[in-house]
């Protein structure tokens, strides 16, 4: 729809115009990002092509010149004969035909509202809170304990990671955590008056009095620290966030804070002192829909199989997710309007693992991912090391893609 229709954080009428930072992220092989994009590459995507075409040195990650790279997508589409580009915004889902929706965390109101009242209440959201989630295997449990809130005695181990404090190690958690540095919102953010109301950070809430956590999210009811038989003074709860069981998020902990500064304030919390963060937390506008309630692994909605979901308004996070989700969607749509059945790409390609995770997650509080080691299945073998790991991961992922590959009638190609 631009440049004719404008969005908040856009500035030009490229297509594939990166808003923020113009990294791609990591391009090693041996870190999930990087993994994301060797599959990417092997699937002969477009956009990774034209990427690496208008590549710019920043060590090992993948980055571009933003202009160069959305002037070059631009021109590739508009000289396709066989697409024909309409710069209008669209303002319903087009009740007929094979359609992609793929309008981004800044998805026009009208469409917003559209989609809305065709996914019905709860399922499509405006604004982002998202809590850091940290890999369990680096938590501390000679602190942390696992409980479920009023759980008796004699129950089984309980479902959420428990970091309990002492009243001063409270107190010193809320003072760092109100002198952290924040993330400057962007006016469009600021001045949106359901900003904080939709989901109030943490460091916000911390705010309103010094026990504000304590009597909120880090309120110790129902729980007993096992060392000392007592309530702690406050309890930050860590809730499951994939089927491997190896990723936890903190409960409550969205968050505006830098990165660095979500890492260091959140390391004071008694269990996380060497917590590995996998995603951080962060806050901007973003509108996507409730992935796991509304669709199918192949980015098909459940309730049509004509209308497909790419991009961040399909709870991917991250441009390297979002070209893959688009990379599917496309050549699914393609595959419905030729009679074939739509791809689902292996579950141990981080591909493949993306889609199952956002379409498969816990609909209740789902927040958009991004790529990491964590969604993939286990691996056969205990190994040790991160980059150990990573390369074994990536072996795995590109050997069963390529069988994959194999197995297929034919790869789609780009257009020329
Ligand atoms: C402020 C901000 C900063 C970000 N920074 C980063 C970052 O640094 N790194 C990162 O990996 N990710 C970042 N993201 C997330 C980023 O947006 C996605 O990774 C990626 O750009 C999403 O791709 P997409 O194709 O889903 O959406 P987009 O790239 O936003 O593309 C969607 C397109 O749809 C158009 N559109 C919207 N509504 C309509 C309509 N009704 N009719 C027609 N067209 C419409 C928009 O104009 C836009 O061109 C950021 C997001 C925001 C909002």
């Amino acid at each position: 729809m631009r440049p004719g229709t404008r969005t908040p954080a856009h500035t030009t009428g490229h297509l594939a115009e990166l808003v923020c930072s113009n990294s791609l992220g990591s391009d090693a092989l041996n870190r999930a990002p990087g993994l994301l994009k060797a599959e990417l590459r092997r699937l002969g995507s477009l956009l990774l092509e034209l990427a690496e075409a208008h590549r710019v040195p920043a060590g090992s990650a993948l980055a571009v010149d933003r202009e160069g790279f959305a002037a070059a997508v631009t021109a590739r589409l508009e000289s396709t004969p066989r697409i024909t580009l309409l710069r209008e915004e669209a303002t319903a889902i087009p009740e007929e035909g094979v359609v992609i929706l793929a309008s981004g965390p800044l998805t026009s109101p009208a469409l917003a509202q559209a989609l809305a009242a065709w996914t019905g209440t709860g399922a499509l959201y405006f604004y982002d809170a998202i809590a850091p989630i940290v890999d369990s295997g680096t938590l501390n449990f000679d602190i942390a304990f696992r409980a479920s809130r009023y759980a008796r005695g004699d129950q089984e181990e309980g479902d959420y990671i428990n970091c309990p404090m002492n009243k001063e190690e409270y107190q010193r958690f809320v003072e760092a955590l109100l002198s952290a540095e924040r993330i400057p919102l962007r006016d469009f953010e600021r001045d949106d008056p359901h900003f904080f109301e939709a989901c109030l950070p943490v460091e916000v809430l911390a705010q309103r009095g010094p026990d504000a956590l304590a009597f909120g999210p880090l309120r110790p009811v129902g729980l007993r620290d096992p060392r000392t038989g007592r309530r702690p003074y406050a309890v930050i709860q860590l809730r499951q966030d994939n089927a491997a069981g190896d990723l936890y998020n903190l409960v409550g902990f969205q968050t505006n804070l830098r990165y660095g500064e979500q890492e260091r304030v959140f390391r004071l919390i008694p269990g996380l002192e060497n917590a590995v963060f996998v995603r951080h937390g962060a806050m901007h506008r973003n509108t996507y829909i409730n992935a796991p309630r509304l669709l199918q692994p192949t980015l098909q909605f459940k309730a049509r199989d004509t209308l497909f979901c790419a991009g961040q308004l399909a709870g991917l996070e991250g441009y390297a997710g979002n070209i893959m989700g688009g990379w599917l969607a496309g050549v699914n749509a393609a595959r419905v309007l030729q009679g074939q059945t739509p791809l689902e790409l292996p579950p141990t390609t981080m591909a493949g693992a993306l889609m199952a995770y956002i379409t498969q997650a816990d609909p209740e509080g789902f927040q958009p991912m991004k790529a990491n080691f964590g969604l993939l299945p286990p691996l056969e073998e205990v190994l040790r090391g991160k980059r150990a790991r990573g390369e074994a991961h990536a072996h795995r992922a590109l050997a069963d893609l390529e069988e994959w590959i194999t197995a297929l009638d034919a790869l789609p190609r780009p257009p020329e």
